[in-house]
């Protein structure tokens, strides 16, 4: 079974793969297939809403829209089978949007990880495991980690059929190069112009790489989810409002490879580890099991900070696993999978100085932004699988009510603001090395802390407690 994912994560195909049968369970179930679309629109079709991105945040606001009958184009750059940079754990938050959205028991069917806890360690090498009990998974919604070619291809693959079924569309190997507005010609409805605030009327694609042939969709929304460099979330930002998208105070580089034979991660079922490594810091590097002995290795930081490193993240991702005393006897029997050593970014949903809109502008005219296109990134933990889900279920229901820009970005700094605040606070003390030895080294002799930290993480009524300088305190002190 070790073979499994490290075939996956190789690039090759399922039929090269010895173990297929036994990955593959039921016959054509494999998430290393292509995905059959259907049929391209035509040149200038019209639909309910244009989603551009077919990760999960796309997925999610697709399906939601498709679930409630409307005619969606979904749109994505990329052909399936399609790996994605990401440290591969699927939190506790997006387990009921995968059950919602109909691949939660195929999900469940296929190999992945169950976390049943995370290990943290500080700088001066204490470790605290929190719990995340397999009998409590339920109630405490602990989670996943599977490769992201894996999971998004379970999610695109349903999402798809429940579009085509309601009547939309689907691309893919689809590129969205433009965004239409109203009044600025692009297409053959010309739209009715609205003054200074232009308005979203559908968008411009092209397939078939650079000589490839364009077409132009119409919609009355358009939702942005194509990922940290989304053409939506740019056309919006940069050249109707003229406002900053990338902001390095507020989005990460992470750094992402495959390796089979790290030992203390085998099986199918355990922990997860975030290392406050001494030459890490101020970031972190973490070892996350996908399954059957393949572990997700990477290394993360703020890129500010990384400007001020003379080292790269992949160097220092090295040294760590060649040399540091935790590691490298964990290492010294394991390869790292070829061509599996990739970077991307994460735009983190950290409160930006000075701007009433949080954690920057979601919404505009015909225009909502879901996912890393809002840059809705746990600034602690690196999530943002969950926040993508969660983002697009409110686009689609502030669509399907025929609310405003204004009201979605409200509703969606209420929802996720409090906790992309806190933890940016965290990710802020996480930068101090002797407040992570201190912090590290109290919960580690506490279980009290532990217990604190396992609902914290999993239980959202205890997420509350979060915002209580008070518990906190009472917590960490006595
Ligand atoms: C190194 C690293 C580690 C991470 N670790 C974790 C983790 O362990 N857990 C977690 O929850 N999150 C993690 N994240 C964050 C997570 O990957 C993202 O937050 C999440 O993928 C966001 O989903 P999304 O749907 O918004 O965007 P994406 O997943 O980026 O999906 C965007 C989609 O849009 C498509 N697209 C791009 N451009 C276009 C275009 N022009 N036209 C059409 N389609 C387009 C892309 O091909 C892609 O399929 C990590 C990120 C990185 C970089």
């Amino acid at each position: 079974m070790r073979m499994v994912v490290y075939w996956i994560a190789w690039g090759h195909t399922l039929k090269e793969c010895p173990l297929r049968q036994h990955v593959m369970g039921e016959e054509g179930g494999s998430w290393n297939h292509p995905i059959d679309t259907g049929e391209t629109p035509e040149d200038g079709a019209h639909f309910d809403a244009i989603v551009v991105g077919g990760g999960p945040g796309g997925s999610a606001a697709a399906g939601y829209l498709a679930k409630a009958g409307k005619n969606v184009l979904l749109i994505e750059k990329e052909t399936w089978p399609r790996d994605k940079i990401c440290g591969d754990a699927v939190g506790g938050k997006s387990l009921s949007h995968v059950k919602e959205l109909g691949v939660k028991d195929t999900l469940e069917a296929t190999p992945h990880f169950r976390v049943t806890g995370i290990v943290f360690s500080s700088p001066k090498g204490h470790q605290v495991r929190v719990a995340l009990p397999e009998e409590d998974v339920q109630r405490l919604e602990a989670g996943y980690a599977l490769p992201r070619q894996q999971f998004d291809h379970l999610l695109f693959e349903q999402v798809q059929a429940t579009v085509r079924e309601a009547g939309g569309k689907v691309m893919q190997g689809a590129d969205v190069r433009e965004v239409l507005y109203q009044g600025a010609g692009g297409g053959e409805d010309p739209g009715s112009g609205s003054g200074d605030l232009r308005h979203a009327k559908g968008v411009k694609v092209r397939v078939g790489g650079k000589k490839g042939v364009e077409s132009a969709y119409f919609a009355p929304v358009v939702i942005g989810a194509a990922g940290y460099r989304c053409p939506v979330a740019k056309s919006m930002l940069e050249e109707t409002y003229e406002e900053q998208m990338m902001d390095r105070d507020h989005y990460c580089a992470g750094y992402r490879e495959y390796w089979d034979g790290v030992k203390g991660c085998e099986g199918n079922i355990g922990d997860i580890e975030i290392h406050f490594v001494d030459t890490v810091i101020p970031g972190y590097f973490w070892l996350f099991p996908v399954a059957e002995g393949v572990v997700n290795v990477g290394i993360g930081m703020v890129i500010s900070l990384m400007d001020k490193q003379k080292k790269k993240l992949k160097a220092m991702q090295a040294d760590v696993i060649a040399n540091h005393p935790l590691f490298k006897e964990r290492f010294a029997n394991a390869t790292m999978l070829p061509n599996t050593g990739r970077g991307w970014q994460l735009p983190f949903g950290s409160p930006r100085k000075k701007s009433a809109l949080q954690p920057r502008r979601s919404a505009s005219q015909g225009i909502f932004l879901v996912g890393d296109s809002a840059s809705l990134v746990d600034p602690f933990s690196g999530e943002g699988v969950g926040n993508a889900l969660v983002s697009g279920e409110i686009a689609a229901n502030h669509i399907l009510e025929g609310k405003g820009p204004e009201e979605y970005q409200k509703a969606l700094w209420a929802a996720l603001g409090p906790e992309l605040t806190n933890s940016y606070r965290m990710q802020k003390m996480s930068r101090k090395a002797w407040l992570l030895n201190w912090f590290v080294g109290k919960a580690s002799k506490k279980p009290a802390i532990q217990e604190m930290m396992t609902e914290m993480i999993a239980s959202k009524e205890a997420q509350e407690n979060l915002h209580s300088p008070w518990f906190m305190f009472k917590t960490l002190m006595f």
